[in-house]
């Protein structure tokens, strides 16, 4: 969803407040795609600093379904986002300085709501999301569901530590001295 820009760059010290619904149903990382399946309107607020530099205040909350990290059945994770961006347009990337923010999300005089969602939403991405504290994942070798049922299968072997075994030897060689 696009937010018009023109009305609040033409006037230094104004501010432009709209609340829009998210439109994208999916977040689609290299990791993979994943439905957003709740989202609350995207509460934006531009205020015109100077020149073409703008704060862009942002709230919004979504719901999107991530897969447990050891079962791999689907998990609501909920984002609460609220965040503040400091962006000049006039810009080009490689003008941006440091308490500069990348200003992907705006193209022309527009704001993509969508857009700027997304980047907050990628730093916020969970590093790995699990169905329960306690979830016991997938049999190693069948792949059965060990939240659900039980296997026969035994757990692979773990390899032996070739460093314990190098430990090993020096106590029978102390033994037999
Ligand atoms: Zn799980
Ligand atoms: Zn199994």
């Amino acid at each position: 969803m696009l937010i018009n820009l023109s009305d609040v760059l033409s006037d230094q010290h104004k501010t432009v407040e709209e609340t829009v619904p998210l439109t994208m149903d999916t977040i689609r990382l290299r990791s993979g795609d994943y439905p957003v399946v709740g989202s609350e309107p995207i509460r934006v607020r531009a205020e015109h600093l100077k020149e073409k530099e703008l704060l862009i205040t942002a709230d919004a909350s979504l719901t999107v379904l991530i897969p447990c990290c050891r079962c791999l059945e689907d998990v609501k994770h909920d984002f609460v986002l609220h965040f503040t961006k400091h962006v000049d347009i006039g810009l080009s990337d490689a003008e941006l300085t440091e308490d500069l923010d990348e200003s992907d999300f705006i193209d022309g005089y527009h704001l993509d709501a969508d857009r700027l969602l997304f980047g907050e939403i990628l730093s916020e991405w969970p590093e790995k999301v699990l169905c329960r504290e306690d979830c016991k994942g997938l049999c190693r070798v069948c792949g059965c569901d060990l939240n659900k049922g039980t296997c026969t299968c035994r757990e692979p072997e773990p390899e032996p530590d070739p460093r314990m075994s190098v430990v090993r030897d020096l106590f029978k060689n102390f033994k037999e001295v």
